[in-house]
Parts: structure tokens; C-alpha cells; sequence
């Protein structure tokens, strides 16, 4: 073998080796390219996996958060395939799905108005259930690319608001419309009265009737504005104040109706948090009706006490009282219990609705309790705390005792 060697010329062999070491060269080079390539490639593969999983957990949390929104949305909302399997539902829908008796219906109305949709007429249907409660439903429904949108929407208290407030138009036009027409029939007899004494008492009639339709007026003006004041303004107003204002201006009336009001002495460090002229406008509503319902020489007591963190302030009277039946309904706009001692007491109707809007928006409440032919009592009760801890840096209260006002509205 050495001999074989040595027979190859020295370049020769100088040469192959040279040779040698450069394929060695080029194959260690190609190994050290293919590593870094191969390096690359899984440095790529895990960025994509780290960028894959990014993805897909934020499609993830959009996803739960989608399901979480449609779960909090008041409307029910289902959604099926092209088959008209139903493969969501949130929480609303959930509780039709599996229903019995009366929410039952509105499952099997998904179920038609589904296939109407899956066939290209997308419809809509309005389900009333007698309940109870009984409810008003809206079912709506959408077609997608892959199957169809169902929408179902409990209308119910729209409705009711619908109709309070068609009810309220239709009681304001009869209240304003009967004043109307008995000024115009009375008005048309006096100019064909000759009789100065029937003429006389023809006109007196006629300011009457006018009254009672500026009376209805100023009333419906005072609620709007109590209404519109969801929040009233919050002061600290004194409650024997409050109540000497009120008792003020009824003072006049309950005289000439020989009617006394006691006010048992309150503790003059009551003070109630609350909007001066709506309280003053509520309490007088109360004596108001006190003295219209009672008899001439009946009294009416007022009291104000502390009701833990309340203030009640009591308004009794011993006059003709409420039949059970009606108690409910006394503090409805227009609503009276004898319509025609209310109208020849010039009542309005909406006393007592003033009374509770003013106790709502003080986050308060109206109670009343009452026997037929023994009387009633009418407790406003307010948030109230004692003077001591009311905040008189800004200066003196401004509880004042203002002058009579006709409506009950103070000035
Ligand atoms: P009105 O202007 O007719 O008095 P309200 O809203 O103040 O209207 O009262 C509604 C109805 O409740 C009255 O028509 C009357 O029938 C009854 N009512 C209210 N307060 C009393 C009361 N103190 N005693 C007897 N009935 C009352």
C-alpha cells in the first residue's frame, strides 16, 4: 500500500487532499446551513403556534364575552342552523325552552316562525300571555348565510305605558271638556234670560265651572312639574315649618267649613331632607281632602314623628272615610270615590296623585288607612334625620311660611 503511495507523485496526492478537505469543507458548510435552516424553521413554527394560540384565545374571550352580553340583554335571542336546529340559546330563550302552560306557546311560535324563515319569509308575531302576570311578547325573526336570528321581546310594559298614558289624554279631555260644555250651555241660557236674578245666578254658575277648570289646570301643571322632578333638590326642611305652611293656607277654607285643625306639637328639630315646595304642596293636598271629606264641625289632627330614620307626618280626620275597595285606587290620577261629592267639593282628582309622586321622588312612601263613616288617616312618610346632624354652615334653613296659594302648589 505505501508502496502504491509512494508511487503517486507528491502534487498529486497534495492535490486529492486538497480536494478532500474542501468536499469536507462544503459538506461540514451544507451541514451547518441545513441546521440554521432547520433552527429557522422551528423558531417559525413555534411563533406561529405562539401566534395561533393568541388568536384563538382572544377569539375565545370575545366569544365568552359575546355570550356573556346576550345572556345580560333583556330580549331572548335563539339562533339555528339551515336544518332549524336551534344550537344557542341565551339565558332569556332558556326559560321558554322546555316550557309548560302558557310560555309553551311561545316555543312552538319560534318553532313555525323558524321554518318560515329557513323557507325565505322571514315573520314576525305578537303572543299575548294571560299568565299570570300576563305579558305582551314580540317574536322577530332574521335570516342568516347558515340559518336564522329569533327574537323575543317581553313589550309588556310598554304597552302599559302606552295605554296610562292614552287613559291620562282621554280622563284629561273629559275633565276639561264637561267644564267646557256647561260654561257654554249656561252662558247660551243667559242671553235669554230676562230675569236679572236667574241671569245673576246663571253667571255665578259660570265662574263656578271656570274654576274648577283653572283648579284642573293649575293641578295638572303642579304634577307635570313634581313629575319632571324625579330628583328634586334635597334641603333640609324643618317638619313643623313644613307643616305650619301647609296648615296656613288651608286655615281659611276649614273656617269657612267650620272644620278645626290640630297640630299635635311637633318636636321642632324634625327636619326632613327634601324639596320645601313639594312637601308643603303634599301635606296641603292632605288637609285639603281632609277637610272636603269631613262634616262642618269635625277636626282634623296633624303629627309628625320619628320612624327610625323616617319622618311620618300623620293627617287624621274623622269625616266620611273610604270603603275598603277603593283604598287602592285613591292615589290614581282622576280617580274619585263618589264622583259627585268630589265635583261639589271642587276636587280635582289629582290631589292625591301629587301626594304619592311627591312621596316617590323623595324616596318616601303614602300610606292611608281609613273606615267608612269613621274617617281616614294619610301618613307621608320621608327620609328624615334630626337638625343636629343637618349641615347649617350654609347658612339659615330656608323653611318659610309663604303666603296661601289656591292650587296647593307653593309659591
Ligand atoms: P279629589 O280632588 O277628588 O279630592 P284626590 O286625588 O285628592 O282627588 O282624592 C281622590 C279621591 O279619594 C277623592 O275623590 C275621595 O273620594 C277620596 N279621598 C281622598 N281623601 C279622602 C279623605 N280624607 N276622606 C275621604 N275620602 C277621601
Amino acid at each position: 500500500m505505501s508502496g502504491t503511495l509512494a508511487a503517486v507523485p507528491l502534487p498529486v496526492v497534495v492535490l486529492a487532499g486538497l480536494v478532500a478537505l474542501l468536499v469536507v469543507a462544503v459538506l461540514v458548510r451544507q451541514v451547518i446551513t441545513l441546521r440554521a435552516s432547520l433552527e429557522r424553521a422551528d423558531r417559525a413554527a413555534a411563533a406561529e403556534r405562539v401566534r395561533a394560540e393568541q388568536e384563538r384565545s382572544s377569539a375565545e374571550d370575545l366569544r365568552s364575552r359575546l355570550l356573556r352580553a346576550l345572556d345580560a340583554i333583556p330580549q331572548g335571542v335563539l339562533i339555528a342552523d339551515t336544518a332549524g336546529t336551534v344550537v344557542f340559546r341565551n339565558r332569556v330563550a332558556e326559560t321558554f325552552a322546555d316550557a309548560r302552560h302558557s310560555d309553551a306557546l311561545v316555543e312552538a311560535a319560534v318553532g313555525e316562525l323558524l321554518t318560515e324563515v329557513l323557507a325565505g319569509m322571514p315573520a314576525d308575531r305578537t303572543i299575548d300571555l294571560f299568565g299570570p302576570p300576563r305579558r305582551t311578547l314580540v317574536i322577530t325573526t332574521v335570516a342568516l348565510d347558515d340559518g336564522a336570528l329569533v327574537v323575543i321581546d317581553d313589550i309588556s310594559e310598554r304597552r302599559r305605558l302606552d295605554a296610562t298614558r292614552r287613559d291620562f289624554v282621554a280622563n284629561i279631555s273629559h275633565e276639561l271638556k264637561t267644564p267646557v260644555g256647561a260654561m257654554g250651555l249656561l252662558a247660551e241660557t243667559l242671553t235669554m234670560e230676562d230675569d236679572p236674578v236667574v241671569a245673576r245666578r246663571l253667571a255665578e254658575r259660570i265662574v263656578n265651572e271656570a274654576f274648577r277648570m283653572d283648579r284642573t289646570i293649575e293641578d295638572l301643571l303642579v304634577l307635570s312639574r313634581i313629575e319632571s322632578e324625579e330628583a328634586p333638590e334635597r334641603e333640609p326642611v324643618v317638619a313643623s315649618l313644613a307643616i305650619a305652611e301647609a296648615v296656613e293656607r288651608i286655615r281659611p277654607g276649614a273656617e269657612q267649613a267650620g272644620i278645626d285643625i290640630e297640630v299635635a306639637d311637633p318636636d321642632p328639630l324634625l327636619v326632613v331632607f327634601g324639596d320645601r315646595r313639594q312637601i308643603v304642596s303634599a301635606l296641603y293636598n292632605l288637609l285639603d281632602n281632609a277637610v272636603k271629606y269631613s262634616d262642618a264641625g269635625a277636626i282634623i289632627e296633624v303629627r309628625a314623628r320619628r320612624d327610625g330614620t323616617r319622618l311620618a307626618i300623620a293627617v287624621q280626620d274623622h269625616g266620611f272615610g273610604i270603603p275598603k275597595g277603593d283604598l287602592e285606587r285613591v292615589f290614581e290620577r282622576f280617580y274619585r270615590v263618589d264622583q259627585a261629592r268630589s265635583r261639589s267639593t271642587g276636587g280635582t282628582g289629582l290631589g292625591l296623585a301629587i301626594v304619592r309622586h311627591v312621596a316617590t321622588n323623595h324616596a318616601g312612601e303614602v300610606t292611608v288607612e281609613s273606615r267608612l263613616g269613621e274617617g281616614s288617616t294619610f301618613t307621608l312618610v320621608l327620609p328624615s334625620d334630626a337638625l343636629a346632624d343637618a349641615d347649617t354652615s350654609a347658612g339659615p334653613l330656608t323653611v318659610a311660611v309663604g303666603a296661601p296659594a289656591r292650587n296647593g302648589d307653593t309659591p
